[in-house]
């Protein structure tokens, strides 16, 4: 891989000096505040199982290495940011009606304007956010992105999805908004044309798990897709791991919730409310 100084920034070409949150910093503050976090009790970074202290939400643990150049990262994204911005406080604010009716219409996040155009730059904002992680993996970042992003009108093969993530519903309500979180990133290759630009990822905002598919078959269940062609996101359900295995879990490591979980399987299992 290239000396991170030295990488073109993915969007434009010019040498990357920018670094992008892995998670919204608005994400964060919104849910730990803007200070240290040690005045809050800690916030701890988990990669691959094992976990790291958080000092704050500048913390370079929750960026990646330069991959955009600030322009890029600054004034021409700055309509995508904004759009997210708006779009995760909407969702903060009024996540009960959401989870009663399963689905988002941009024009209350939005306004009317959002309605004929679909909101590609909350489209755009997820684009970024999806190749900022590529580049990071060190994949080039496929064209038809590139080239979008300075489109109004465009064709896409990336599609997201919005679903609710059930097993969030077994922690307690201050607990569940603070989840946050970048999946893997997966690359699909063939058997018989071996590497393909193919991606599934996903990133998590306390219960809405927002994936991603560039070029893949979307499941049934976690969504309708998305690529900014309707003004009405349709949410799905999953659980990230099934009442069950939590209960297994909690056995195995006799991690003090096991009782607690025991009462809600005995109860009418994890109820989304
Ligand atoms: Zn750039």
């Amino acid at each position: 891989m290239a000396d991170s100084t030295t990488r073109p920034c993915w969007i434009c070409g010019a040498p990357s000096n920018s670094r992008e949150h892995k998670i919204k910093k608005s994400d964060l503050v919104r849910r730990y505040g803007s200070g240290p976090f040690r005045n809050i009790g800690g916030v701890l970074h988990f990669v691959d199982g094992k976990s790291r202290k958080v000092p704050g939400p500048r913390a370079k643990t929750l960026m990646y290495e330069p991959l955009i150049c600030s322009d890029c990262n600054n004034a021409k994204s700055q309509p995508w940011d904004n759009a997210y911005e708006k779009f995760e406080k909407w969702l903060f604010e009024n996540a009960k009606i959401i989870l009663q009716r399963r689905f988002i219409l941009l024009e209350e996040v939005f306004g009317t304007d959002a309605v004929p155009s679909g909101c590609p730059e909350l489209y755009k904002y997820f684009v970024k956010a999806f190749g900022c992680r590529l580049s990071d993996a060190g994949f080039t970042v496929p064209e038809d992105l590139v080239l979008l992003l300075p489109q109004t009108h465009f064709q896409t093969r990336l599609r997201i999805t919005f679903a609710i993530n059930k097993t969030v519903f077994v922690f307690p309500e201050i607990d569940r908004e603070v989840f946050l979180g970048i999946g893997d990133l997966i690359r699909i290759d063939s058997l018989s044309q071996g590497v393909m630009e193919r991606y599934l990822w996903h990133m998590q905002i306390g219960w809405l798990r927002i994936s991603f598919f560039y070029d893949t078959e979307v499941p049934c269940g976690i969504g309708a897709p998305w690529t900014s062609d309707s003004a009405c996101l349709y949410l799905g359900e999953f659980e990230s791991s099934s009442l069950d295995e939590l209960i297994e879990g909690a056995r195995s490591d006799t991690a003090p919730g096991l009782s607690v979980l025991e009462v809600i399987r005995d109860n009418d299992g994890i109820l989304i409310e």
